[in-house]
């Protein structure tokens, strides 16, 4: 089975005052191509920490993160920004849109960074909006749109580039339980269909139990856990 995305003995330490506070402490972790896993943890176990440095927003203190097996601790910011932007998507909690452009337009923007012309990022844009059952609010802006809504755009602009794994911190802890319901559901559908590999922290155990297996954060490491 491949691995898109693997930790080796990641570690990661905060200096809080005078106090020195361990979150990750040889942490080991490999998601294979097309599965879904929920992480599962209380708050501050270090479930952002973990998907910022698979995400490769941050570096570990000590480890590697290899991604679509490509080791990154060597490599420049410029290759990690590339990789970032290319081949792995991003949801948090709150969506990030940016709020002067449409729902089209915020879903186009990556593929234009990434050098597709118009017609073709605009096509995709509204491929991947129709999928998430939003399509008719393309041309509306953020501010237009419920908190649904805006994280159905956040995830299919986290997608527009077609990357091979999916990092969502707690994607629909915003949202009242039916909507989490229906965002899930259109996410699930998304990632099944496209054979997307997805981590995805969250306090919903219900939707956690959806997914193919859950771990979750104990002395810095990450184990499996049965619901
Ligand atoms: P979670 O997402 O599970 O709630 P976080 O990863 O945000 O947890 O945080 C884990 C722990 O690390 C918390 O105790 C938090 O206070 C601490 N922490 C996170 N980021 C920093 C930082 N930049 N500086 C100091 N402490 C931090
Ligand atoms: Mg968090």
């Amino acid at each position: 089975m491949m691995a898109v995305l693997e930790l080796k003995k990641v570690e990661r330490h905060f200096i809080q005052g005078s106090r020195k506070l361990t979150v990750l402490n040889g942490a080991d972790f490999k998601l294979n191509k097309g599965e879904m896993v929920a992480l599962v943890a209380p708050s501050g176990a270090g479930k952002s920490t973990l998907l910022h440095i698979a995400g490769l927003l941050e570096r570990p203190d000590a480890g590697e993160v290899i991604v679509n097996e490509q080791a990154s601790g060597r490599l420049s910011d410029d290759r990690r920004t590339a990789i970032r932007r290319n081949e792995i998507g991003f949801v948090y909690q709150f969506h990030h849109l940016l709020p002067e452009f449409s729902a089209l337009e915020n879903v186009m923007i990556p593929q234009l960074v990434k050098g597709l012309n118009q017609a073709e990022a605009r096509k995709r844009a509204a491929q991947l909006l129709d999928y998430m059952k939003i399509g008719k609010r393309a041309e509306h802006r953020p501010a237009e749109l419920s908190g649904g809504e805006q994280q159905r755009v956040a995830i299919a602009r986290a997608v527009a580039n077609a990357p091979l794994s999916l990092l969502a911190d707690e994607p629909t802890g915003n949202l009242d339980p039916s909507t989490a319901s229906y965002v899930f559901e259109a996410l699930e559908a998304l990632v099944r269909q496209s054979g997307l590999a997805a981590l995805i922290a969250t306090h919903n155990y219900e939707i956690a139990a959806r997914m193919d297996r859950c771990v979750t954060l104990s002395e810095g490491k990450i184990v499996d856990f049965q619901l």
